[in-house]
């Protein structure tokens, strides 16, 4: 499936013959299993079915000696051959049922192993305390993926309530992983994670989750309605207050435009669009702690400056976390904490920072660059003297 919808970057790159070649190998190994899981199969049935027939023929054989000894008459020969039927029938039956079971068990498999890793975490723990602030404290925290990657290593930090906190750092840093932690996605191999002094094993799951929002880059839009879409996170929530997130995100009046309104296909809104329905998901969950994951990251220049007025809004009085490559939503952090490869290397309020002439400076002088700044100042200068001039 994946290999069609990258099928412009394949042709693109003009590699159809070798990708071609991939999908031929992986084919032929698919059906060399299923050869082979066929053959044991037929072994098997085979097998199967001789042991039945061998029982026929020793019945046979038996009931033909007592008739020959004089100790069975021929309608006996019959009713024993009719019982052997009726015995062996629900037998076969069984057979099958066990061998669906089995079938059944192999594609399950992969399935009951996803459920129960999730509840290693769910069971973890039950406190619910009355009220969340949303301070985290992060104590030598090391956390490693399941195929053996150390993706946080020492991680040692505090993030304020009710303050603007931004992950800064390159590519593969671990600013993710670091919000997924906090999420109770996965849980540190050591160390500890305090949320509001209390620890996150402790803390019970669903509890934290409800108090937490998540804006991720690419928008997380469902099939369904815009209306279904916006009430994922509340789903009793009443038509006004659906209306007032959405006013609060800025797409109430283009909902309004779109022929069905919010009865209208989410699917088909645009990425900026999409992303605020995001946003007016969160404004009716209203969780004191928000993760953005690189909120603008996967729209273009206008609908980023469209959506920044609903992300200013959904941050005022939370805790949150910003994960971006934006210059803009950066700076405007209260603290800010830079990664590399797994640790944090330097953190402090932005202007400290930059002076500390370090990793921060580094990539926040490559941001700037990236944006040309320099022409950019020079095309509003330009535009500035025209306007005198004229
Ligand atoms: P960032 O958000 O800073 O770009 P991530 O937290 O996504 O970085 O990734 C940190 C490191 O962990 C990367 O080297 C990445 O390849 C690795 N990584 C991310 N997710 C997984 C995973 N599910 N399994 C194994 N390694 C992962």
């Amino acid at each position: 499936m994946s290999i069609i919808n990258s099928i412009t970057v394949i042709k693109s790159f003009n590699r159809e013959k070798v990708e071609a070649e991939k999908q031929l190998i992986l084919q032929k190994q698919l059906t060399d299993n299923q050869m082979y899981t066929r053959q044991i199969s037929f072994v098997f049935d085979g097998l199967k079915t001789f042991t039945e027939q061998i029982g026929i023929v020793f019945i046979i054989i038996l009931t033909a000696y007592f008739v020959l000894v004089g100790d069975m008459s021929i309608g006996m020969i019959m009713f024993h051959i009719l019982l052997f039927n009726n015995v062996s029938a629900p037998i076969r039956s069984l057979h099958r049922i066990y061998d669906e079971v089995n079938d059944a068990m192999i594609y399950a498999e992969s399935f009951f192993q996803i459920l129960q890793a999730d509840d290693e975490i769910e069971d973890s723990g039950q406190q619910k305390p009355a009220h969340l602030r949303g301070k985290f404290e992060l104590k030598q925290v090391d956390f490693y993926y399941p195929n053996g990657h150390h993706a946080l290593k020492n991680i040692n930090m505090v993030i304020q309530p009710n303050k603007i906190t931004a992950l800064v750092g390159l590519s593969g840093a671990g600013k993710s992983t670091l919000i997924s932690l906090l999420d109770k996605f996965y849980l540190p191999q050591s160390g500890q994670i305090l949320m509001d002094g209390i620890d996150l094993n402790q803390m019970d799951t669903q509890y934290l989750r409800d108090h937490i929002g998540l804006v991720l880059q690419k928008n997380h839009i469902f099939q369904g309605t815009i209306q279904d879409n916006i009430c994922y996170g509340k789903m009793d929530a009443t038509e006004e207050e659906i209306i007032r997130a959405a006013k609060k995100a800025s797409i109430h009046e283009q909902i309004l435009k779109l022929p069905k309104g919010y009865q209208s296909d989410a699917l088909q809104l645009s990425g900026g669009q999409q992303q605020r329905i995001a946003i007016a998901r969160m404004f009716l969950k209203n969780p004191p702690i928000i993760f953005l994951d690189e909120p603008t990251a996967s729209l273009d220049a206008i609908a980023t400056e469209q959506i920044k007025h609903s992300l200013d809004e959904i941050k005022q009085g939370r805790t949150v976390i910003i994960i971006s490559h934006s210059l803009s939503q950066i700076i405007d952090a209260d603290y800010t904490y830079v990664m590399q490869d797994g640790a944090i290397v330097e953190h402090g309020e932005h202007y400290q920072l930059y002076q500390q002439q370090g990793v921060y400076k580094d990539i926040f002088d490559a941001m700037a660059k990236s944006l040309n700044i320099d022409k950019i100042a020079k095309t509003f200068d330009n535009e500035g003297e025209e306007e005198t001039h004229s």
